[in-house]
């Protein structure tokens, strides 16, 4: 927890709190040791929704399809959600889930390894929600940038790892050493890629959210600074 047990608890306690359905599969996940979007996460995610009303969303990590009901379930009415898993069981689980919600039409689910289902997807998705491996983030981003338009939101949850990604690396195990190496590199091209503004939050396990700038606007406000736009 990088802001502290009692304030987390107190900012979760002043949610309005989810549908009956939603609460469900929650309760179910967390019994079962399945992860999903930590309150905080929703309630920054419900809060990007309404903001942007995006009518395409991706989805990098469907578990069993909590996060994609949510979206689907406050985000705008005619949105339509493309989700990525590649474990068997969630994806099963994920898919009685959509149907039980009554949201098949509205949620695609695309089974398998994220790395080669971007490559054949085409853009431009208004939001998309990395939360799958944290360790890969930094090989999908290529793809996810060129999935992203104008103006594309990106939200990419777990990026400090409830504060460990500046833990000394004698202080993780190897495999962390690794991934945390891998979110550090993540967050630093999220930062300097000029094509993108990032801000990185202390909400939950850490997210940061990326905004495809518009090339247009850029080259305006950057005119006689340089020759060439730079995205
Ligand atoms: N977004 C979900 C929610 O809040 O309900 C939770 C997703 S969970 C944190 C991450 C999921 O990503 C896991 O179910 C895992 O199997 C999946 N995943 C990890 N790496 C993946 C990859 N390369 N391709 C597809 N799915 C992947």
């Amino acid at each position: 927890m990088i802001i502290g047990e009692r304030l987390t608890c107190y900012i979760d306690s002043l949610d309005r709190g989810n549908t009956p359905f939603l609460d469900e599969i929650e309760k179910y996940a967390l019994a079962h040791q399945i992860p999903v979007v930590r309150k905080s996460m929703q309630s920054l995610l419900k809060f990007l929704l309404a903001a942007r009303n995006p009518e395409r969303i991706l989805e990098i990590g469907t578990a069993i399809g909590f996060s994609a009901l949510l979206m689907c379930e406050y985000g705008p009415e005619n949105s339509r959600i493309t989700t990525i898993e590649k474990d068997g069981n969630r994806i099963a689980l994920a898919r009685e889930n959509f149907r039980r919600a009554g949201k098949e039409a509205k949620i695609t689910l695309l089974e398998g390894d994220a790395a080669e289902i971007l490559q054949n997807l085409e853009g431009p998705y208004p939001m998309i929600f990395m939360d799958a491996a944290k360790g890969q983030y930094i090989h999908f981003l290529p793809d996810i940038l060129r999935l992203m338009g104008p103006g594309s939101l990106l939200v990419s949850d777990n990026v400090l790892k409830d504060g460990d990604v500046i833990q000394s690396r004698f202080a993780v195990t190897r495999r962390n050493r690794t991934i945390h190496a891998r979110m550090r590199e993540y967050l630093y091209e999220l930062k300097h890629r000029p094509q993108l503004e990032t801000v990185v939050l202390p909400v939950g396990d850490g997210a940061a959210l990326s905004v495809m700038r518009d090339c247009a606007v850029d080259l305006c406000c950057n005119a006689g600074q340089r020759e060439e736009p730079s995205c």
